[in-house]
Order: C-alpha cells, then sequence, then structure tokens
C-alpha cells in the first residue's frame, strides 16, 4: 500500500495516477527528486498483478534514477512511469491519452523508451507533448540508445581494467559476455575491434546468430556455462541479480562489468565480491551511456556530444574506484555517495541564491 511515511523514508516527491477509461490508461508518475534538474526515466509497460505491485515497481525504478543521472553528472532529476496494460493491447489513443496527462505536469517529468515502449509508441506521446525523448532520429531525436550504452560499458571495463592491470587496452582480455541483445551484440563489436577474446552465452538463436556474424572470433557456451569460464571479464548485458549466491563461487574473473541494471542481488554481494579480490565496475554508472545520449535531445542531439559525453564513464568509474579505496568501502557504496554528495551539494546552492526569486519576479520562469 502507498503511504506517506514510504514516500517520505525513500524521498519520493510525487506520485501520480492518469487514468483514463476510454482508452484502457492506467499509468503512475512517480516522481523521486528534482534537485538537479526535470525527472527523466522511461515509461514502463506491464501486465502487472495488481496496482500495489506496479506502485513498487515505479518507486524503486524511480529512484534509480535519481541515482543514475547524479552520478553520471547529468543536469536530471529522476523520475519513472508505469502502465498496467497487456502489450497486446497497445493502441495510439492509449499513449495520445497518456502524452496529454504528462503534458499536465508542465516539464517536471520527461518519459521515454523503457520495457515494452517502442519508437513507434514514443511518437504518440511526441504528438501531444515535448516532454518525451527518445523520439525517432528523423523527427530530430537521438534514435536507438543501444549503441551509447554499450559505448560506456566498454568505456568502465577500459576503467576496470586500468585499476586492475594498469593498462586500458583489452587487447588479448578475455570477456564473458552474458546476453547477445542490443547492448550485448554492440558491446561484441567494440570488443572484437580492440583485440579482446569473447566468450558469450544467450538464449535467442536469432540473436546468437546475429551474434557470431558481428563478432566473428566469438566462441558460444551455454548459458550455465557463463560463470565458470577462465575469463578476465564477466559481463551481464541480459538481466539483474546474476551475482548471487548460486553463481558468486563459481566466478573466474577478476572484474565484473556489464549492462545490466541491478546486478548484484543483494548489496551483501558486493561485499563478498570485495574480499574475493574481484572488482565490481558500478552498473547504473557504466550502463547510463543510453541516458546520456537521451539527455542531449533538447538542446539538440549529436552523435559527437554523445560520445564525449558517454566517454566521461571511464574517468567517473575511476573515481568511484578511488573513493572505495579510500573509504574502504564496496564500490556500490562508494557510487551511492558520490550520487548522494552531488544532490546535496547542489541542493545547498539553489538555497543559497533561487529561494525567493519567483516571488519578486512573478513574470519569471525557473529554468524547470
Ligand atoms: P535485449 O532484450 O536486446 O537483450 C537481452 C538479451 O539477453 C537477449 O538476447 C536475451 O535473449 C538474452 N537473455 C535473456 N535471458 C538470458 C539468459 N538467462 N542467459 C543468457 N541470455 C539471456 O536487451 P538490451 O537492450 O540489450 O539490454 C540488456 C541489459 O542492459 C538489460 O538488463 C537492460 O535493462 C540493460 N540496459 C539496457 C540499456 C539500453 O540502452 N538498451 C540501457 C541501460 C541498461
Amino acid at each position: 500500500m502507498l503511504t506517506f511515511e514510504k514516500l517520505y523514508a525513500e524521498g519520493h516527491e510525487e506520485v501520480v495516477f492518469f487514468s483514463d477509461a476510454s482508452c484502457g490508461l492506467k499509468a503512475i508518475v512517480a516522481i523521486n527528486n528534482t534537485i538537479l534538474g526535470p525527472a527523466l526515466g522511461g515509461t514502463r509497460l506491464w501486465r502487472y498483478s495488481d496496482i500495489n505491485e506496479a506502485i513498487t515497481d515505479v518507486l524503486r525504478l524511480s529512484k534509480g534514477m535519481t541515482y543514475k543521472a547524479a552520478v553520471s553528472g547529468l543536469n536530471l532529476g529522476g523520475g519513472k512511469a508505469v502502465i498496467i496494460a497487456d502489450p497486446n493491447e497497445k493502441s495510439e489513443a492509449l499513449f495520445r491519452s497518456y502524452g496529454r496527462f504528462l503534458e499536465s505536469l508542465n516539464g517536471r517529468y520527461i518519459t521515454a523508451e523503457d520495457v515494452n515502449i517502442g519508437v513507434e509508441d514514443i511518437e504518440h506521446i511526441f504528438t501531444e507533448t515535448n516532454n518525451v525523448c527518445g523520439v525517432a532520429k528523423t523527427h530530430g531525436g537521438s534514435g536507438n540508445p543501444s549503441p551509447y550504452t554499450a559505448r560506456g560499458v566498454f568505456r568502465g571495463i577500459e576503467a576496470s581494467l586500468t585499476k586492475v592491470y594498469g593498462d586500458r587496452s583489452v587487447k588479448n582480455k578475455v570477456v564473458a559476455l552474458q546476453g547477445a541483445g542490443s547492448v550485448g551484440r554492440n558491446l561484441g563489436e567494440l570488443l572484437y575491434k580492440n583485440g579482446a577474446k569473447v566468450l558469450f552465452t544467450d538464449i535467442n538463436e536469432k540473436n546468437i546468430q546475429a551474434f557470431k556474424e558481428a563478432v566473428p572470433n566469438a566462441e558460444f557456451v551455454s548459458s550455465d556455462e557463463i560463470y565458470d569460464v577462465n575469463c578476465d571479464v564477466y559481463a551481464p548485458c541480459a538481466l539483474g541479480a546474476t551475482i548471487n549466491d548460486k553463481t558468486i563461487d563459481r566466478l573466474k574473473c577478476k572484474i565484473v562489468a556489464g549492462a545490466a541494471n541491478n546486478q548484484l542481488d543483494e548489496t551483501r554481494h558486493g561485499e563478498i565480491l570485495r574480499q574475493k579480490g574481484i572488482l565490481y565496475a558500478p552498473d547504473y554508472l557504466i550502463n547510463a551511456g543510453g541516458l546520456m545520449n537521451v539527455s542531449i535531445e533538447f538542446e539538440g542531439w549529436s552523435d559527437s556530444k554523445a560520445t564525449r559525453m558517454v566517454d566521461t564513464i571511464y574517468d567517473t568509474t575511476l573515481k568511484i574506484f578511488q573513493i572505495s579505496d579510500e573509504q574502504d568501502v564496496p564500490v556500490h557504496k562508494a557510487t551511492d555517495m558520490l550520487a548522494e554528495a552531488r544532490i546535496e551539494s547542489i541542493r545547498q546552492i539553489k538555497g543559497s541564491y533561487l529561494g525567493n526569486i519567483p516571488h519578486r519576479f512573478p513574470g519569471r520562469k525557473k529554468r524547470h
């Protein structure tokens, strides 16, 4: 059940329900934090079993976006939305109704693609509101984010190699890649082009074939075997929570660095990785390339801007490793600390000079 105590505890600012029986719209938007800027996060369409399941998901995801934007240096807050629906029952009317409601939030929340929402759905939302990104390139948007997510993960792998081996090059390093989907395939290509040896797994035959064509020297292993192979880097690019009690003792890598969200089943698994001498690259930072890519849509997207921004992941990852060492905390904790410190520092400066401006200058708007 949704309570104000729960919202206070996680710092959520606003939770909005949109309903439109004419098209079956049942949507929930959660705005977790707007200290750094408007809340940006995708909309997930899912067949939730009940409204409480949807609320739990949207609250958890929106808080995650606050941390992701903050640690990535973006001037964005964290928010997320869910639509309770059967993916087979998507319609233009549903997304246009949703877009009209989003417009009423006046830019405090900006949406984008997530599970079961594709660019064609985004286009319907875009008909009704500007507060959406991930729009098609033909309409001035940034297109598919996966190549940028993969580039960011590649930079995170390079930073991890620098920390462990004193050299960022992936040449002759062995990477065990789990998940040959959009991000996995793009990452595989980058690794191959830069001289790494790639072992990979997937459960989807079409994606396996496409991966083999894109990464000619890749060697396929079964989906269970991926945890047992000798490698330098284990790169989870399929599911979350693959670092768990069943897998952690099987890993023979020096580094865990991949695209999947929430790779640690529980936070204690981050501590165990550290004790085992396995370096964990912060998942929500190194997979932020896609978010960085969409974030520049409003100022005019270009490949060079997106690439330059994504490449900052290398330095930020190294900074987090340094905090982890200096403060003697696991990497996931150091990542949270950096995100929280940034939000807190900006909260302070806003308080010092923006406080009463809207009252003194009623005709002027704040930037967000
Ligand atoms: P995708 O659906 O294109 O690819 C996922 C792949 O994982 C599929 O090929 C699927 O068959 C495979 N898979 C599923 N279960 C598996 C299993 N048990 N063993 C092996 N393979 C399995 O998704 P994607 O867009 O490439 O995203 C990959 C991961 O990265 C996801 O966890 C996603 O949340 C995360 N992520 C993606 C982006 C992005 O820009 N696409 C951004 C941030 C995070």
